[in-house]
């Protein structure tokens, strides 16, 4: 394989898709070595095949305001590669969404659903609706127009989307009635992140934080060290950064900050359970705004307006809001201010420069791919309850959720192992994924 020459030919083909030609070229560096071990693989042309989507489907999405003014947004399924299973993967409500990020998101998924050890191939989707000052009754139209168009795209044994970034409890819930009405199927297996009484999963809401939080203290393990008495700074305030912050706590660390868009809330002697409550009421009320948690709490937190949490001294840092939020400067002062590991909870949370950053100045790394795959992997634990007709109890959910999260790490372990002995955990990840991936399409053939 030569990376740069396929790498090439795809921003020839896709220009300006920022995003995605970002993510292909991560995977396509970390795996080149293994790859080219491989003739078969090269014979098979498989990279070509796997860094384009199996299909896109785009549509619009027509829906009445409050004022009664006719809205249109555009709505998108990217199924990226069905090879070891049927389509998964969650559906992003933000004004940025576009066929870059959806792709980048896809083909990301497609090989964190490998490593979850669950047989799962990878789609993204969304809109460019802005849940941002929409009232419970937008939200709720906009699902049902949405829904309008999707439902014929997904399925419980094809496609079964979930949430992401702006699509939570709320919006699957508005999904599902509209998927019930139009298709007359009352499968409970169409969609994950389910409510409790209609077929959600015991813990799936705190899933992809507490995953992330076992992933790091293995990764902590391994480099002799314990998260107990750790501070911690996430950015985020949602549905990750929110089971992120549950388990630090649990823990025994210290979350000393969170951030959002207009700024961070520095908490100087650790978050508590009242302060991680409130999380999801500033996620529900979509104001957008992490000042509100300093309005509520002044004498807990303070807010500094325009400083990301990146700013605040500590020993971890957990970006767990959106992609390529964390910028080469930001690694520079969080080294600066004593942190010594990034383990990236939002998916391709860290530029490019960033991650070398880390790499080579010492400091523990781990992908997204690989921290955050806990919340996919707990929808598939979600699938399987739906399928048997059965619900676990929350131990049984988590027991599985841990057992898949060490496995994970043993993973990037066994492919990311250096001569040295330290592990790159970027490469570990990309090559199990890949490995996976590619075996499941050589064995089923030219298609
Ligand atoms: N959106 C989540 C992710 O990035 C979860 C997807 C799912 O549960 O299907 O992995």
């Amino acid at each position: 394989m030569k990376t740069q020459q396929i790498l090439d030919q795809l921003s020839k083909k896709h220009p300006g898709e920022k995003e995605y030609l970002q993510a292909v070229q991560e995977v396509l560096e970390s795996i080149e070595e293994v790859y080219n071990k491989h003739p078969e693989f090269e014979q098979a042309r498989i990279i070509e095949r796997l860094v384009e989507p199996d299909r896109i489907f785009t549509f619009r999405v027509t829906w009445i305001d409050d004022r009664g003014e006719v809205q249109t947004n555009l709505g998108y399924r990217v199924q990226f590669n069905s090879a070891i299973g049927p389509y998964k993967g969650g559906l992003r409500f933000h004004r940025a969404v576009n066929p870059s990020m959806l792709k980048f998101l896809g083909f990301e998924q497609t090989f964190k659903n490998a490593l979850t050890t669950l047989p799962m191939g990878g789609a993204k989707g969304g809109s460019d609706f802005d849940p941002v000052g929409k009232s419970d009754a937008e939200i709720m139209r906009f699902c049902q127009a949405f829904m309008l168009e999707l439902w014929r795209c997904i399925g419980p044994d094809q496609d079964i989307p979930a949430g992401d970034v702006g699509v939570g409890g709320r919006e699957i819930g508005y999904l599902n009635g509209m998927y019930q009405k139009l298709a007359r199927e009352y499968h409970t297996g169409v969609l994950t992140g389910k409510g409790m009484t209609w077929g959600g999963s015991i813990l799936r809401p705190e899933a992809t934080g507490f995953g992330a939080l076992y992933f790091t203290q293995h990764l902590l393990h391994k480099a002799g060290k314990d998260i107990k008495g750790k501070n911690i700074a996430i950015s985020g305030f949602g549905n990750v950064a929110w089971g992120a912050a549950t388990k630090a706590v649990e823990l025994g660390a210290k979350v000393v900050a969170i951030s959002g868009p207009d700024g961070v809330c520095v908490i100087e002697n650790g978050i508590d359970k009242e302060m991680i409550d409130y999380m999801l009421v500033m996620r529900a009320s979509n104001r957008n705004r992490v000042e509100d948690m300093a309005v509520c709490f002044p004498e807990k937190a303070k807010f500094i307006a325009e400083k990301k949490a990146w700013s605040v001294k500590c020993d971890i840092a957990l970006p767990c809001a959106f992609q390529n939020e964390l910028a080469l400067e930001d690694a520079k002062e969080l080294k600066q201010n004593g942190c010594w590991c990034v383990c990236e909870v939002s998916n391709m949370g860290c530029q490019p420069d960033a991650i070398h950053f880390c790499l080579h100045n010492g400091m523990l790394f781990a992908p997204g791919k690989a921290v955050n795959a806990g919340g996919v992997a707990t929808s598939g634990l979600e699938m399987t309850q739906n399928a048997e007709h059965l619900s676990w109890t929350a131990k049984e959910v988590d027991e599985r959720l841990h057992h898949i999260m060490q496995s994970i790490h043993e993973q990037c372990v066994k492919f990311g192992t250096q001569a040295d002995g330290t592990v790159d955990y970027v490469k570990g990840a990309n090559i199990a994924g890949f490995m996976k991936v590619a075996t499941a399409m050589l064995e089923q053939g030219i298609i």
